[in-house]
């Protein structure tokens, strides 16, 4: 990545879901751009490797263990940020599951209760315990969808889940400002190993790209520009907002 702009200096991030895809690349553009990040995943060794990764790349990191819906992990990510940094500037709440392509009439009650703890639930909780560590001027960013406009079908539920967080934006916007900034970013199809069952079908893919304007799959870095915006003083007026970040794909007028 090719960023000369050091626009985050002096703040501090805590993303979730960071060390591989969107959330990593995400974690890599803030540091560049000046950020010292706090990066976490479920597995010690993802941590170690996206640590040592972003390091190599002359950014400040730490790593913590997280499973987003694990609450003393979530409370070890946030106090890791806190010990090493001593306040948050910036957090990007990016994890999800998709477990299932059943359709809501058919999902289990177990997958109904996966997708509401991760995709929903942990964004809420996180925040909870990173509300009194973060400074006048924070940023909070919650990762959706553009399937939270058009839960297809295979994309149903966890569509849904992703609808839920436009309306938590605008909630915790109004709860958290004036000092706190809330806003969101609903990406389109990407070629991660999450959207892996949609994007390595030659048919899908096509499918995908062809229902964008710019006839093309989304790139990691194409979400990790947008969050360093939202998480920048050049959105300083943008709250409880979402950008959606898809190529023109069809969302909303
Ligand atoms: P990805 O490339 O598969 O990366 C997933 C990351 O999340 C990995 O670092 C993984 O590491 C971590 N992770 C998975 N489950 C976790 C959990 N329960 N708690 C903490 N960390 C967890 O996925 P991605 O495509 O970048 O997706 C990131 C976000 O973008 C998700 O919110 C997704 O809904 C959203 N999104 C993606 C697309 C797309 O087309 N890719 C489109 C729209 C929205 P470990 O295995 O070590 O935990």
């Amino acid at each position: 990545m090719d960023v000369k702009c050091r626009r985050l200096e002096g703040k501090v991030a805590v993303v979730t879901a960071s060390t591989q895809g969107i959330g990593l690349a995400i974690a890599e553009r803030l540091g560049l751009e000046g950020a010292a990040v706090v990066i976490s995943s479920r597995k010690q060794k993802n941590v170690d490797e996206a640590v040592e990764g972003l390091r190599a790349k002359g950014i400040t990191v730490v790593g913590a263990v997280c499973h987003v819906s694990n609450a003393e992990q979530r409370k070890h990510l946030i106090g890791t940020a806190v010990k090493n940094f001593g306040h948050i500037d910036i957090v990007v709440s990016n994890a999800a599951a998709n477990p299932s392509v059943d359709s809501i009439l058919e999902m289990k009650e177990s997958v109904l209760d996966k997708l509401w703890d991760i995709n929903v639930k942990a964004s809420i909780l996180l925040l909870q315990d990173a509300a009194p560590h973060l400074r006048k001027g924070s940023s909070v960013i919650l990762i959706s969808s553009i399937a939270g406009y058009n839960p297809d079908a295979a994309l149903t539920m966890y569509g849904v889940t992703k609808t839920a967080l436009f309306g938590l934006t605008k909630a915790l916007a109004t709860e958290m400002g004036p000092n706190t900034r809330v806003n969101c970013i609903a990406p389109g199809f990407v070629p991660t190993r999450f959207a892996g069952f949609l994007t390595t079908n030659e048919t899908i893919r096509n499918e995908l790209i062809e229902r964008s304007i710019l006839k093309r799959l989304g790139s990691v870095e194409d979400m990790a520009s947008a969050a360093a915006f939202l998480a920048s003083d050049d959105s300083s007026f943008i709250t409880a907002e979402t950008i959606v970040v898809a190529g023109g794909t069809q969302s909303r007028l």
